[in-house]
């Protein structure tokens, strides 16, 4: 039994093979250190471990410089100082370390002490390692900086919309909370303008994707497959699941989550008094109520926050005060920051930073919980000594944040004093959590055949998408904006910058709502696994993880339906 309390969140790990000071953004500083692990020569199975523990500090080293700059640049996006300094590292530094880290992979693998390495600590890192090599190709590394610019520009185009609202210039982030105002016609006017605003370069996008799914298609040929889906599992590590198993998801998925989307929805629709539910009903309250603003200030927040993971468990409320102390939140929203949030590490401090733009929204308290959870994870694997193992795959990484959105929603209340606030944000982190299964199935199922239909024209694949919406489509009313719904795939950014990834929020959302489950009989028990889970990291395949956190990795339909059935069983149970 791994107890919450072993982690010690400041314990250091002093740098053992890089040399103390030496600058990680700078090559000449950084190629050294490559060449001499390039040289060394191992001669026992005891070396060979060090060598890649050598290997994993370098790693980590680079990883945390990256890091840094990154959060510099988005904390503060009108420093050009910053934004320049993130740019080269990008530019000069990263492409450099790939083909060295090829050498040393290359290396490792004709090691004769490899074999004698224990398969059940590094069977997993054995794997990445064959997986990383069988895959690189010299010839794909120009495609893949194409791609990569491609990428830049479909980022520039929807980065440059924005829609005039009452003679105020907004972006379509800002113009998304008009849809959680009561006032109905304000909502049809701001979905208008903003759907109008994304069909004006609707050309643009169609350019764009078409280009991508060619130059993806000519990756996955060189890499010797047929198609870009059976060579992006590989990329993406998916050893433990095929595409059939995904087919089997949008199955159960069909099957078992669509009818409850249904009926949640319908139950809005007659709590709105409205004959059909459109497009822009979905995020209002359904009983018309303002939004709830559940703090007011970002101590506010801290401190709720805080308590909530301390009535999970007080290790949890020590781990969120200890980043408050070390100043790794940063969660305010400001002029000159970027949008969004994200959990990031600083590998060698082996920290995580919470990134943010929290303005008192019902919403940013989740963002917090799931966040938080990343970053529980990044702090219960910080004693895996090789890096590989220091995070998990993204199918149980979305567990643990997932998982803590769930988790933790019992102890909402430490923002909601009123019973009635309280229940509105516990119906909304479950519906949230049904919801948007369909979506997921959507999403990948159109992925499925794009890359699987590489010589597609776009009329086809407009009626290929119309299929698939249809199919895990729910209630909401589209007529009169065929037009938009025939493209409304163009606004899932996943679908231009990581090809294929979208699934795991499905798969690690049977996951967390497992773990759900199981805390609705027994809480601690299931938290107790949930971290025993998290404390392995990235250190075992998938399928132990999930065990290990008490779930079973599976995502067809004798999974979800359950999950449905416990979850509209609740949702009975709260009332509203
Ligand atoms: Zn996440």
């Amino acid at each position: 039994m791994h107890s919450l309390m072993q982690v010690d969140p400041r314990r250091p790990f002093p740098r053992q093979f890089v040399p103390e000071g030496a600058t990680m953004g700078d090559w000449a500083q950084i190629e050294p250190l490559f060449r001499q692990l390039q040289d060394r020569s191992i001669n026992s199975v005891e070396e060979l471990e060090q060598w890649l523990v050598d290997c994993s500090e370098l790693s980590a080293a680079i990883a945390e410089e990256r890091t840094r700059r990154y959060i510099a640049m988005t904390v503060q996006t009108d420093d050009p100082v910053r934004e320049a300094a993130y740019q080269e590292f990008i530019e000069q530094i990263d492409p450099k370390t790939k083909p060295c880290w090829h050498a040393l992979e290359v290396a490792y693998l004709k090691s004769p002490h490899r074999k004698l390495l224990r398969i059940d600590r590094y069977g997993v890192l054995d794997r990445i390692i064959e997986n990383n090599v069988s895959l690189y190709r010299e010839d794909n590394i120009p495609l893949e900086t194409a791609d990569a610019l491609l990428m830049k520009d479909y980022q520039k185009l929807s980065g440059a919309m924005t829609v005039v609202h009452r003679g105020e210039e907004i972006t379509l982030q800002q113009a998304a909370k008009f849809l959680e105002e009561p006032d109905r016609s304000l909502r049809q006017q701001v979905w208008e303008l903003v759907t109008s605003r994304r069909l004006r370069d609707k050309e643009s996008l169609e350019d764009l994707y078409d280009k991508m799914v060619a130059l993806r298609t000519q990756i996955a040929r060189n890499a010797g497959f047929e198609n870009y889906r059976d060579y992006i599992f590989k990329r993406r590590r998916r050893f433990d699941y095929t595409p059939e198993d995904c087919l089997e998801f949008h199955a159960g998925v069909e099957r078992a989550a669509v009818p409850l989307v249904r009926e949640i929805l319908q139950e809005r629709r007659r709590k709105l008094g409205v004959e059909t539910l459109r497009p822009w009903d979905t995020l209002v309250d359904p009983q018309q109520r303002p939004p709830l603003r559940p703090f007011a200030s970002i101590e506010n927040l801290v401190m709720g926050i805080e308590e909530i993971f301390r009535r999970v468990d007080p290790a949890l409320g020590d781990q969120f005060r200890f980043m408050w102390e070390e100043k790794l939140l940063d969660l305010d929203s400001r002029k000159g920051k970027a949008p969004g949030g994200y959990q990031s590490t600083l590998h060698e401090r082996r920290w995580p930073f919470i990134f943010a733009n929290a303005v008192g929204r019902d919403d940013d308290v989740r963002t917090m919980l799931h966040e938080g959870g990343h970053a529980f994870h990044q702090l219960a694997a910080r004693e895996q000594p090789l890096i590989h193992y220091r995070n998990a795959p993204i199918e149980f990484a979305e567990v643990a944040s997932m998982g803590m959105e769930l988790l933790a929603a019992p102890h909402l209340d430490v923002f909601y004093k009123n019973p009635e606030d309280y229940k509105r944000s516990y119906r909304t982190t479950l519906e949230d959590a049904v919801t948007i299964l369909p979506w997921v199935a959507t999403i990948d199922a159109f992925q499925h055949w794009v890359y699987t239909h590489p010589a597609h024209t776009r009329a086809q694949r407009r009626e290929a998408w119309g299929q698939v919406f249809s199919r895990f489509s729910t209630v909401v009313d589209w007529r009169g904006y065929e037009e938009a719904l025939a493209y409304a795939w163009h606004r899932q950014l996943h679908l231009f910058l990581s090809p294929f990834y979208y699934i795991e929020y499905g798969i690690a959302e049977t996951g967390a709502l497992q773990i759900w489950t199981r805390s609705r009989t027994n809480h601690r028990e299931a938290v107790e696994r949930y971290w025993q889970a998290l404390w392995l990291g990235g250190s075992r395949p998938l399928p132990r993880l999930f065990e290990a956190a008490g779930a079973r990795f599976r995502f067809d339909y004798d999974t979800v339906a359950p999950l449905m059935d416990a979850v509209a069983e609740e949702l009975g149970r709260i009332g509203d």
